[in-house]
């Protein structure tokens, strides 16, 4: 076991628990900072992992040490064959979780129950209906709401993720934070990343200091309590006094978290990546359909694994678009 428990470690000593499966490049809506406004290329189908390649991969991470699995996408649950793929990964011994835009979640809350997941990251950037509109191209606002008080209420562990992003819901943070006074979620602010496409740039981006600076207007400081952040968190979390709830910011831009980084990403079309910011994958899926072992190649991916965001550990070298725009745009990669 110890050896096998190796092929997970880097040389930075940093051991991988933690794989987000993305199941799919699809999507039911359009968020403008997650895919270029003219689409992504779509792998073809044939070059997407079948439900039993997603199983035979995750199985050997499992076998070497993971012991939490997030399904991502694209939208996970637009993939027609969701439930078979939790159904075969709850018979791992494994924590399973989800992220979801909660569009059409309520058609899963007994799978999801049944298949054991408990926790549920949804992507909700604001809590006005046309704004709403706006960032992700499509008018599924109501839905999005509804389902996550009925997530709620089906006793789920929700967070809520929101990309802040000046002049577009920067002017919500204290909304989203008071979101949280009855209703027991965490918001998680996410600083804005640069991918393909997505036009990043840093004038656009709230960082973890500007949002403090806002809690800090509309609430009295003694009142802002800070939380203790679970191991391997990438977010700082934080509490009103008297909310049940609690919020958070995840700050990969201005502070980054990589020292503690347990986490491994597939792609749907069965790429490994050792880091979101890095723009080199390693292919399991076309190893895997040769007949040939995973490890030597999962070894490999994780000893080439930079210390800090894909090397680009200084903010000015994640402003260089040229050092970012080798990489995937955030909907084909799975965050
Ligand atoms: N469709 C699902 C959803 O939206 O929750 C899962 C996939 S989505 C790519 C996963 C997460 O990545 C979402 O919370 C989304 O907000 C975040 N994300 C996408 N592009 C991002 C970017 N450029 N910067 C920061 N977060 C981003
Ligand atoms: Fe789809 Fe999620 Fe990307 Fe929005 S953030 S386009 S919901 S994958």
């Amino acid at each position: 076991m110890s050896e096998s428990k190796n092929i997970l470690t880097d040389k930075f000593n940093r051991q991988h628990s933690y794989l987000r499966i993305s199941l799919t490049e699809r999507c039911n809506l359009r968020c403008t900072y997650c895919m270029p406004e003219a689409g992504v290329p779509l792998s073809p189908k044939s070059h997407l992992m079948t439900y039993e390649e997603v199983y035979t991969i995750a199985k050997t991470f499992v076998d070497h040490g993971v012991t939490k699995i997030r399904l991502t996408g694209g939208e996970p649950l637009v993939r027609k064959d969701f439930s078979t793929i939790l159904e075969k990964l709850a018979s791992l011994s494994v924590e399973l979780s989800i992220t979801s835009n909660a569009v059409i979640i309520d058609r899963f809350i007994d799978d999801l129950k049944k298949y054991g997941v408990k926790n549920i990251n949804v992507s909700l950037d604001s809590l006005n209906k046309e704004k709403f509109t706006h960032i992700t191209r499509r008018n599924n606002f109501d839905k999005v709401y509804n389902n996550i008080l009925k997530l709620i209420n089906e006793d789920f562990n929700v967070k809520l993720n929101a990309v802040l992003m000046k002049d577009f819901n920067e002017d919500e943070i204290v909304e989203f934070i008071k979101f949280t006074k009855n209703l027991p979620i965490s918001v998680r602010f996410i600083e804005f990343m640069p991918f393909d496409g997505n036009k990043w740039d840093k004038s656009k981006m709230i960082s973890y200091a500007e949002v403090m600076q806002y809690a800090e207007e509309a609430f009295n400081k003694n009142d802002i309590l800070r939380l203790q952040d679970a191991p391997n968190d990438t977010s700082k979390n934080y509490k009103i006094k008297g909310y049940k709830g609690s919020f958070a910011i995840i700050s990969s831009v201005t502070n980054p978290f990589c020292d503690s980084c347990n986490r491994l990403r597939l792609t749907a079309n069965g790429q490994l990546k050792n880091c979101l910011f890095s723009a080199e994958e390693s292919d399991l899926l076309t190893t895997l359909r040769q007949g040939k072992s995973i490890e030597p190649v999962i070894k490999k991916a994780i000893e080439a694994k930079f210390k800090i965001r894909g090397g680009m550990d200084t903010l000015q070298k994640l402003e260089k678009p040229q050092l970012h725009s080798k990489n995937r745009s955030m909907i084909t990669i799975g965050g």
